[in-house]
């Protein structure tokens, strides 16, 4: 059990004077150095986070009023998020020794509330994994079973609230990495719609797929960090203008809705048990509450994955170039010429999976190929839009299991990256559609592993999304 579950919590200990926010960061820098051995954070800021936290606590002892809303709040990021005069390395050898030289915008409007930042967490290399097993510093382990992966990209994000070394984590969702690991730890894991918040400052991996995502204990919690985040912002020309609404004061669902949930989804062969049985009696206790809930067809399912992964990495080789050894982070020191500095720094600096990727999009982005593999998978993209967003007609949400089975141990999967690639058979569709998601922890394995269940909504339906889960929980 975590020790505050929600903000509101602290705040409370912190008016009624029974606890410093100077005590409070002590506490999870003490949770970081006691969960060491799942190798959560990069790295910690722990003079930093102590140091505002006293000015904070002085500051709020003078004017309680002036305070920020996030007052309290110590959050850790993934290590693919710039916060400005502190490194940022995608998890990877190429940006060793980078430093970010401004703040996303997503942290900045954080540190304007007076959260603190307490680290940087791992992740998988440039975000591209489902295990967290392919970055640099070595996997993170799962809490629950320090033998099993934490999920991906953003595991050591999941990892650090589980663990409770933090109350909120910031992760980057591209085809599930928030929620995916949300369930293989038995967290919330959230993804806004595509372009809800501004991706200023996020390390690019494929950008019309790319968004922060939050990991937190509470359904609260989540809602306040999102609010907070999201927005209009002139540094990002795919964020949307639309109005944000206060998340954090509309929690109060009432009546009955409508949920479709995908039936060749649970029939997969590949789904556990397990995880089937727990979406089974999700279903069932909804319709005892008086929701209707019904299975549709989605035949589209099994070619998700092939258009997802032609996709991301043609738009990966593509962002990945920047990274050449002379404009950021690592260079070989043993080359003699430009083409070889491009070369042998590109070919030392990245690992296996990022390698993988880049040439896998460099192939179906090359003339010749383009019509059959890029041109197609877009138009997958386009037709699994159209039937989401016609499922949406006749229902409020989607259900569907967040993965199709628990945490694996670790190492199980990396000599097969397809097998790897198809644990985000559920969570991709919400990032082809662009549409909100949320992982919520609703059971357990017979071992004890932790399960999540996903609720889709459609494009820019946050506050129904968030107010409905809260309902499950
Ligand atoms: N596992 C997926 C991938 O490797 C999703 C990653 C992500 O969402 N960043 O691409």
């Amino acid at each position: 059990m975590p020790k505050y579950q929600t903000l509101q919590q602290i705040q409370a200990a912190l008016k009624a004077g029974d606890i410093t926010l100077e005590a409070i960061v002590q506490y999870y820098l003490d949770q970081i150095k006691s969960s060491e051995l799942l190798n959560i954070y990069i790295e910690v800021y722990a003079e930093e986070a102590l140091s505002r936290a006293r000015t904070l606590d002085a500051q709020y002892q003078q004017s309680p009023e002036k305070v920020g809303r996030l007052y309290g709040m110590v959050i850790s990021h993934k290590d693919v998020i710039c916060y400005e005069g502190h490194r940022v390395s995608a998890a990877s050898k190429i940006l060793d020794g980078f430093e970010s030289i401004y703040s996303a915008t997503a942290i900045e409007r954080l540190l304007n509330e007076d959260a603190i930042i307490i680290g940087r967490v791992n992740c998988d290399e440039f975000a591209m994994g489902s295990s967290n097993e392919t970055s640099y510093y070595g996997p993170t382990r799962n809490a629950a079973d320090p033998e099993r992966v934490p999920g991906g990209s953003s595991g050591a994000s999941a990892v650090a609230v589980q663990a409770d070394t933090c109350l909120v984590s910031l992760g980057s969702d591209t085809g599930g990495s928030v929620r995916q690991p949300a369930s293989f730890c038995g967290v919330i894991g959230m993804k806004p719609s595509y372009g809800r918040i501004s991706r200023y400052g996020l390390l690019a991996y494929a950008s019309s797929f790319d968004q922060i995502g939050i990991l937190a204990h509470s359904i609260e919690d989540t809602a306040l960090v999102l609010e907070i985040m999201s927005g209009a912002d002139e540094f990002d020309a795919t964020v949307s203008q639309k109005e944000v609404p206060a998340y954090s004061q509309q929690l109060h669902f009432e009546g009955k809705t409508r949920i479709a949930y995908i039936e060749s989804a649970l029939q997969h062969p590949s789904l556990d048990t397990a995880v089937r049985q727990n979406a089974e009696e999700l279903i069932q206790l909804l319709k005892n509450e008086g929701h209707t809930v019904e299975g549709v067809d989605f035949d589209l399912l099994d070619y998700i994955i092939p258009a997802y992964y032609v996709l991301t990495t043609a738009e990966a080789s593509s962002n990945l170039s920047r990274y050449d050894g002379i404009r950021y982070g690592y260079r070989s020191t043993n080359a003699d010429d430009l083409l070889s500095t491009y070369k042998k720094s590109r070919t030392e600096g990245f690992g296996k999976e990022v390698k993988r990727r880049i040439m896998l999009g460099t192939f179906v982005l090359s003339s010749g190929y383009y019509d059959a593999y890029y041109s197609k998978a877009q138009k997958v993209r386009r037709l699994i839009q159209e039937r989401t967003a016609a499922i949406f007609q006749d229902y409020d949400f989607i259900l569907l299991p967040a993965a199709p089975g628990p945490a694996w141990q670790l190492g199980a999967k990396m000599e097969d990256p397809v097998e790897m690639y198809l644990a985000d058979i559920f969570t991709v569709q919400a990032n082809m559609a662009g549409i909100p998601a949320i992982c919520l922890p609703t059971g357990t394995t017979p071992d004890g592993l932790p399960i999540g269940m996903q609720l889709m909504a459609p494009r820019f339906e946050e506050s129904k999304l968030l107010a409905f889960a809260k309902t499950i929980l």
